[in-house]
């Protein structure tokens, strides 16, 4: 018998389906030699900055530079601290601890999994006092000055951004988004009582086109966002070693270029961008429709009024995550676990020095959560497939999940 199995993600798929338009980028850019940015990119960071609303993009090479030149730039320095959450990927953190900061991290919110702003709130409250002399927050932990915001949109469902904006602006705060995994996501903004995309909606964001991201290129690649021009004419500094013009350097900076071929692969993916998004979502609704009769056991992810959600990752929650990922594994089902150990306990901030508990939503999603197989080209005959084996598992293992029953 031929065992059915599904991937996690499909990569092949997609480009074989583009294969023609793909190549000809390929073979453009050795007719005209031109490597490293130039019109494609021009062209890309043009198109890009209008799918997001912004006013203005910059290519770079990866998601971490984005995040690190658009704290640079938003003027993030040596000795300050930077706020974020303890369940992302490590580049938002690097990239606050290569611009000089240290991340400092508040708890989640148990059913989105993003910033809890009731915490944040209570952060700059309790664990902050207002220095009377320059009237910044001094974090009590470090004894440094909070300059920025870090919220992750994670899995591609944007963080609460009007309450972030506000506290953000009662303490003088930059708000940079972590926009990499939410590629088209969109936030309702009660107030400015209008639907916002990701990337237009803190004073700079950060998009990584990593190859497995919503939409991604061919190798490295990475964006900025931004509407504020100066900022924008910043970042092109940064990106390219300081340079105003050639060998005409206003400061140092880095090589964090965009190149010409990954910016011509992502110009022609970008098209097809707001239909894969869809059958993303088109998946997830027919995840929720399977799974639905278990919600009590699994929990899936919260549909929110203010929020469309483009699903990088489709991620639910269980009391045995990990005997349920080895029944999914048995029976072909590829998952991932986004992220198993939360940054403040990782090896590589122990110098920090938080403890197990200090951030306990965090943590027990760390514990539950399970990443199901997700990508526009998922059929729905893989989808029963992995909800017969989920509710096969649930059935016979099924301890309630606690917090399920908000589904
Ligand atoms: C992918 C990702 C990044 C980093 O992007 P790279 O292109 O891999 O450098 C940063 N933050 C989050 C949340 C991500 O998912």
């Amino acid at each position: 018998m031929i065992k059915n199995t599904v991937p996690f993600l499909d990569l092949v798929a997609p480009h074989r389906e583009l294969e023609q338009d793909l190549t000809s980028v390929f073979r453009a850019a050795l007719q005209t030699a031109s490597f490293i940015g130039g019109p494609a990119v021009e062209r890309f960071e043009h198109d890009f900055a209008e799918f997001c609303e912004a006013k203005y993009c910059i290519g770079v090479g990866n998601g971490t530079d984005a995040l690190r030149f658009a704290l640079i730039a938003a003027g993030i320095r040596p000795g300050e601290s930077v706020l974020t959450v303890p369940n992302t990927f490590i580049a938002t953190t690097e990239a606050i601890s290569q611009a000089g900061a240290l991340p400092e991290f508040v708890d989640v919110d148990e059913q989105t999994s993003n910033m809890d702003v009731t915490k944040l709130h209570e952060y700059l409250e309790i664990q902050c006092y207002r220095d009377s002399a320059t009237g910044r927050s001094i974090s009590r932990r470090t004894g440094r000055p909070i300059s920025a915001i870090v919220p992750v949109h994670l899995y591609g469902q944007t963080a609460d951004m009007d309450p972030i904006l506000d506290i953000a602006n009662a303490y003088k705060l930059t708000v940079i988004e972590d926009a990499c995994q939410a590629h088209g996501a969109e936030y309702f903004s009660a107030a400015g009582q209008c639907w916002k995309k990701a990337g237009s909606i803190g004073k700079v964001a950060a998009f990584s086109f990593y190859p497995g991201k919503n939409l991604g290129a061919c190798g490295e690649a990475g964006a900025v966002t931004t509407n504020d021009e100066a900022l924008a004419q910043t970042i092109r500094m940064i990106r390219d070693h300081g340079q105003v013009r050639k060998y005409y350097h206003a400061i140092e900076g880095y090589n964090g270029r965009l190149d010409a071929i990954q910016a011509g692969i992502l110009g022609a993916k970008l098209p097809y961008l707001r239909d894969w998004n869809e059958k993303r979502r088109q998946a997830a609704a027919r995840y929720r429709e399977l799974l639905e009769p278990i919600s009590d056991v699994i929990a899936l992810p919260q549909a929110l009024s203010w929020s469309r959600d483009v699903f990088h990752l489709y991620v639910v929650r269980s009391e045995d995550r990990d005997g349920l990922r080895s029944h999914l594994a048995e029976s072909g089902i590829d998952t991932g676990i986004h992220y198993p150990i939360p940054l403040h306990l990782q090896d590589a901030y122990q110098h920090l020095g938080y403890r197990p508990g200090d951030f306990p939503v965090a943590e027990r999603l760390a514990s539950q959560i399970l990443s199901l197989p997700m990508f526009p080209t998922l059929r729905p005959e893989q989808q029963v497939l992995v909800a017969t084996q989920v509710i096969e598992f649930s059935s016979r293992s099924g301890s309630v999940l606690a917090t399920a029953a908000v589904n």
